[in-house]
């Protein structure tokens, strides 16, 4: 499995959303299992697949979804493009429903046309952490690992390698 080609990356995300039920069951068989556990099996199937995927072929998170935007994000990025922190907010930033910050349009704006980040250096805290397949306590976001295995090709086959761990 290497995710470094439009083709596959495509594939795997229409067998995604077409597995999505699945994907759902899996998921749920994850509460039985240990969180100690499930983080270290999440972290060596996202080692093991990010070595085989080539984000700047995808770039569907930046195409597709909008990160969470935090105050220290505003401040280093505005200060970065030599903007007032207001004035950033006011030209690329909205709430959503959960009342968070997000950027105000999709694909973002900050993604050049050869999927590289005009900001990459001083991008948004969620940015970096994107997918959130490595982190501690997996156990807390279920069900937005589930969300993101439909926008992000990487997520679903880290968890196609994570079959067995709730059985
Ligand atoms: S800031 Fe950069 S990494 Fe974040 S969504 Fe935009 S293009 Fe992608
Ligand atoms: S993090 Fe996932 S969705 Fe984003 S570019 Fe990499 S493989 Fe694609």
């Amino acid at each position: 499995m290497d995710l470094k080609s439009q083709h596959k990356i495509k594939e795997i995300l229409n067998k995604a959303r077409k597995e999505r039920k699945s994907t759902k069951r899996l998921i749920k068989s994850f509460s039985a299992v240990k969180p100690m556990l499930l983080d270290n099996a999440f972290e060596d199937a996202h080692d093991f697949v990010f070595k085989r995927t080539d984000c700047l072929v995808c770039a569907n998170c930046c195409k597709t979804s909008s990160p969470i935007i935090i105050n220290k994000d505003v401040e280093r990025i505005s200060a970065h493009l030599r903007m007032k922190a207001g004035d950033f907010v006011v030209k690329y930033l909205r709430i959503d429903e959960d009342e968070d910050y997000v950027f105000q349009q999709t694909p973002c704006i900050f993604l050049n046309e050869d999927n590289t980040c005009q900001i990459y250096d001083i991008r948004p805290k969620a940015c970096r952490e994107y997918p959130h397949t490595n982190r501690k306590n997996m156990y807390e976001i279920l069900e937005l690992t589930y969300k993101n295995s439909m926008v992000c090709p990487a997520v679903y086959e880290i968890l196609l390698r994570l079959e067995d761990v709730g059985r």
